[in-house]
């Protein structure tokens, strides 16, 4: 139904942060776990437990990356120290160089320089080095070979390297400038930045599993008439389980004893308790708030909506929007690009008799340039706003629609069920003679028993209320967008619209008068003669007007689309100032959909997920109204758990949110590094300095792609502009 599922763009999810693994970095499914950066592939070292631990024979000891680092940042700020009586000869020239008695004291201190900055080489730099390495030796298709070859973190390695073999040579001759402070310093504020960097990737990418985190850990059962506790992990479906108030509901399961008032905020960011009694469902994850509640479970484990609403992120978090495809394909040049500036610097300096000075500023170049913003940008914006619309009852299946709904100029919206309440209320039954109420009752529920539709639910309810039960049906058939059809006790009866009961050529007056204008009449009849008219009364959801008028100040066009007659739905659009159009058929909405979009113009369609399949399926953005344990059986890009139309507005403003915060960060990532570059080029910025202005630039993007999506619900409400 959407282009989404394109396997080129199946994501690899890096073991540290989660976030996808970029292509070049990929071992093509070589080792189990793949990282996303040298970072991530770092700290993931730290936290793990050393080899030693695992045996158990040396319990507690820190790996040997945090001795190395550890180490590594000590002896960096030593050698920054000791370099410094070197610099006054640099500085002062002639009149601070050591007098003839102090050489050897000065040779001296060059040596211990060394000594330290080789530390730092070989604990530091292998590592920084190895990585770069693996990258090179990785084998890669065809169409991303040349990627892989290059790597930053080699060349810079390659640059520590040189500078560090320049200053060993000039402390064996005696005489010459010492690079060790830099040498040391750019290995240590590259580990420990890419290192920070990934820490701070995995937090804002890290709330995976937080949904299921409400699920609690251990739940009471009833099992042969005995009450016992067991791990929540070990519930069966038709289990019963009690849930005390205060607690956390560990199932989705229909109450089967007590009352009391539910919190869902953490699935539909609805503040206001529900009120549950017997025979409500509830879902695994809210909160029972006053009374001690029976359940039976219907739902356990990896089957709740929870668990459902959670792997549906977990997916859509791995299917990038066509924004990062571009940044990706410019980072693919972005790392050569960099490198060939760099090579250049350093090339022209040394045939101009200056390679020590275009060493440095090569250098700089590398260190300074940030290619993180391109290929993290996207991810980390659309994983937050995913998880932000989560928590506010939206569900949005992949980051290609949260791209989309930010462009949507035009929303259609079904009417009933979707800009009115999802129950109806029976308002008035008319019969034809001979026909009792209880029959007609009886007849229509039977017929609805297999519809989805509102109208159903109010038929077999009342039919139920007054003692009665649904007829048997043979041959049921549903007729989309007109009514249902089949055989009771061998007649074949029809219900539905009048359209329907007209097309069969049978008259659908009552002696009663037309239906009430603001209604919705469904007609019962035979192959012969009507026999029975109910006239359902429905009330506008109390959100309505607020989503449309919200919408409307956003810029984007609400039209309603019903199959209802012009009567109700004229109440019902003027209720709400909406332009509208009745009387079609589900063919008509989708050709009214496509005319929408054939003027180029982004749509999304909102129903109730069941019944208008087909046009959310045919929108742009499809969105569907409804529960979390409707999930599963919804068609749609995005579902509203919450069950609120102003979750349509705020699914947009969430939407534009995060590509506004995309967009920032790539014009930050070009800004940067077109100035940055061209600074360290001409010899502007130290490698040191570079390096920590490349760590300070990660920390913007990951922290301006936290932010994405972050919308106050009250704001979409009133928003002025
Ligand atoms: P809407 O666009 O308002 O959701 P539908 O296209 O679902 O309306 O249905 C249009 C009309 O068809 C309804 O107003 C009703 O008269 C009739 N209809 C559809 N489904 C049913 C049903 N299950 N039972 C009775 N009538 C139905
Ligand atoms: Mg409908």
């Amino acid at each position: 139904m959407t282009q989404a599922g394109r396997s080129s763009l199946a994501s690899v999810e890096c073991l540290h942060c989660a976030l996808p693994v970029p292509v070049y970095r990929r071992d093509g499914g070589r080792s189990s776990g793949q990282f996303c950066c040298f970072g991530c592939r770092f700290a993931h070292g730290l936290a793990r437990p050393s080899a030693a631990e695992d045996d158990g024979a040396l319990g507690g000891l820190p790996s040997t990356l945090v001795l190395r680092l550890g180490l590594g940042i000590f002896l960096a700020i030593n050698i920054m120290v000791f370099s410094w009586i070197f610099y006054s000869g640099e500085v002062f020239g002639a009149v601070a160089a050591p007098d003839e008695p102090y050489r050897p004291l000065f040779a001296l201190f060059a040596y211990l320089l060394m000594f330290l900055c080789s530390v730092v080489v070989v604990s530091l730099g292998f590592p920084l080095a190895g990585d770069a390495v693996d990258r090179m030796r990785t084998p890669i298709g065809a169409h991303t070979r040349f990627r892989g070859r290059v790597d930053a973190n080699l060349l810079i390695c390659i640059g520590v390297g040189a500078a560090f073999t320049l200053s060993v040579i000039h402390t064996v001759r005696g005489q010459g400038s010492l690079y060790y402070d830099t040498a040391a310093m750019v290995l240590v504020i590259v580990t420990l930045g890419q290192y920070l960097e990934a820490g701070a990737k995995r937090r804002a990418s890290g709330a995976a599993g937080a949904l299921l985190a409400s699920v609690p850990r251990r739940a009471w059962v009833r099992r042969g008439g005995e009450v016992l506790e067991i791990d929540s992990a070990d519930l069966a479906r038709e289990d019963e389980v009690r849930v005390r108030a205060g607690e956390a509901v560990p199932v989705d399961g229909r109450v089967i004893e007590g009352a009391s008032r539910i919190d869902e905020s953490s699935m539909t960011g609805e503040a206001r308790p529900r009120d549950v009694r017997e025979g409500d469902r509830l879902l695994a994850g809210s909160v029972n708030l006053d009374g001690a509640l029976w359940l039976r479970a219907e739902g356990v484990g990896q089957e709740t909506a929870l668990a459902r609403v959670e792997r549906m992120l977990d997916e859509a978090r791995l299917r990038q929007p066509r924004i990062q495809r571009a940044a990706d394909r410019v980072s693919a040049w972005f790392v050569p690009g960099v490198v060939l500036v760099a090579l250049g610097v350093f090339a022209w300096h040394a045939l101009n008799g200056a390679p020590t000075s275009g060493l440095f500023r090569a250098l700089s170049v590398l260190l300074i340039s940030c290619p993180c913003a391109l290929g993290l940008a996207a991810p980390l914006a659309t994983w937050n706003a995913l998880r932000k619309a989560a928590r506010h009852g939206i569900v949005i299946d992949s980051a290609i629609t949260l791209e989309r709904a930010a462009a949507v100029r035009a929303v259609f919206l079904d009417k009933t069920g979707t800009l009115t309440a999802r129950r109806l209320r029976l308002a008035r039954i008319d019969t034809a003679p001979g026909v009792s109420e209880i029959q007609a009752l009886e007849w229509s529920a039977g017929l609805e028993l297999t519809s989805l539709h509102p109208i159903a639910d109010v038929l077999v309810d009342e039919t139920e209320r007054r003692g009665a039960r649904p007829a048997t049906v043979e041959a049921g058939k549903t007729l989309p967008g007109l009514g249902l059809e089949g055989r009771v006790a061998g007649r074949l009866l029809c219900l539905g619209s009048q359209r329907l009961i007209s097309s069969r050529g049978i008259d659908t007056e009552f002696p009663a008068g037309a239906p009430e204008e603001a209604t919705i009449a469904v007609y019962l009849a035979d192959e012969e003669r009507l026999l029975a008219r109910f006239e359902l009364a429905e009330v506008l959801r109390e959100d309505a007007a607020a989503a449309v008028e919200a919408l409307r100040r956003m810029g984007v066009e609400p039209t309603m689309l019903t199959g209802d007659r012009a009567g109700p739905a004229n109440r019902i659009a003027r209720a709400l100032n909406l332009a509208v159009v009745s009387d079609l058929l589900p063919d008509d909405k989708l050709r009214h959909l496509e005319s929408a979009r054939a003027a180029g113009r982004l749509v999304a369609m909102v129903g109730d997920g069941i019944n208008d399949s087909p046009v959310l399926a045919a929108a742009d953005v499809g969105i569907a109204m409804g529960s979390a344990a409707d999930l599963a059986k919804q068609a749609g890009n995005v579902h509203l758990i919450a069950d609120r139309v102003d979750r349509v507005p705020l699914t947009l403003a969430i939407a534009r949110h995060a590509m506004l915060r995309i967009r920032l960060n790539l014009a930050w990532a070009f800004s940067y590094n077109t100035i940055g570059i061209t600074l360290a080029a001409v010899g502007w910025l130290t490698p040191v300095f570079a390096a920590s202005a490349m760590f300070f630039s990660s920390l913007i993007v990951v922290g301006i792609s936290r932010g994405a999506g972050s919308v106050r619900r009250d704001r979409v409400e009133d928003a002025t502009s």
